[in-house]
């Protein structure tokens, strides 16, 4: 059902040619929110989540751009831009995992993960933020994980970016607050996009399952209930902040 404060707005969604950021477009869609669906390589799936969209009476069409590169990452705003006039909402959610214990990690592995998960929220970011100050009103939500918060073994360069982006969120929360525009993070917990989650063996899951409390790894859908949350009238007092959305785990 479109949603009063959503309606007719306009996000565009790092990354959601798939997973976590396809259930965001999708989620904000339904608010009546006009989706630039950005992805990297994958354009069938982008193509088929704007056709989701559209089927169900939304609005959206397809971006692509690498968007951890500054040139790609300013010409993928500019064309969302174009398209729909403005953009009020920025979701930064592209990320990848190149896990390696330390020792064995190279520094590609670590630049990579680096550029992806944290670079591509500070080029987007910077792009975006004149027209939401200019306007008063915006909001931007980075996708940020529990890895960020507790670490893990492995991934080093994941913790190191997604922690990365949780420092970035209150710093520029506070610059543009003034400005009415919000800007927050979620950490997800394991979300079981059929990705990372979905290639485990069932030993490994039930050891996962098993720390946490409400016992089930958690839905895309979940994550984007709460991201919609934080883009309507309910987030208009709340920035600078990290929602886990984990079923427990680092509670
Ligand atoms: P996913 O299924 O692997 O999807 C990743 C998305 O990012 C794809 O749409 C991919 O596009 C896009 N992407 C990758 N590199 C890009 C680039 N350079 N420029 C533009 N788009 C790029 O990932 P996911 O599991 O849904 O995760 C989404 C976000 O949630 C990530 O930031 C991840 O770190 C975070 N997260 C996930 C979990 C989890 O359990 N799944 C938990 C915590 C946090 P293409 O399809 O074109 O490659």
């Amino acid at each position: 059902m479109p949603d009063v404060a959503l309606s007719g707005k306009v996000a565009l969604v790092t990354g959601s040619s798939r997973g976590i950021g396809a259930s965001i477009a999708c989620r904000l869609a339904k608010s009546g929110v006009k989706i630039g669906v950005n992805y990297n390589t994958n354009q069938d799936a982008a193509e088929q989540v704007v056709a989701n969209i559209v089927a169900s009476g939304g609005e959206a069409f397809a971006v692509a751009g690498d968007v951890s590169q500054e040139d790609s990452a300013q010409a993928v705003v500019k064309q969302a831009t174009e398209r729909w006039g403005q953009i009020d909402i920025l979701v930064n959610n592209a990320g990848i995992t190149r896990d390696r214990l330390l020792l064995r990690m190279t520094l590609e592995d670590w630049d990579q993960v680096l550029d992806v998960d944290l670079r591509s929220a500070f080029l987007c970011t910077k792009f975006v933020m004149p027209q939401l100050i200019k306007r008063r009103q915006g909001r931007v939500i980075n996708i940020s994980s529990v890895v960020g918060i507790g670490g893990n073994p492995g991934q080093a360069n994941y913790a190191a970016a997604k922690a990365g982006l949780i420092g970035f969120t209150k710093a520029v929360a506070r610059e543009v607050a003034s400005r009415n525009v919000t800007v927050n993070a979620v950490a997800p917990g394991f979300i079981d996009t059929g990705g990372m989650v979905g290639q485990m063996t069932e030993e490994a899951r039930q050891q996962i399952l098993s720390r946490i409390p409400l016992g089930r790894f958690g839905s895309g859908d979940e994550v984007a209930e709460v991201v919609a949350f934080l883009c309507g009238k309910g987030g208009d007092y709340i920035t600078g902040q990290v929602l886990t959305i984990d079923g427990g785990l680092i509670a």
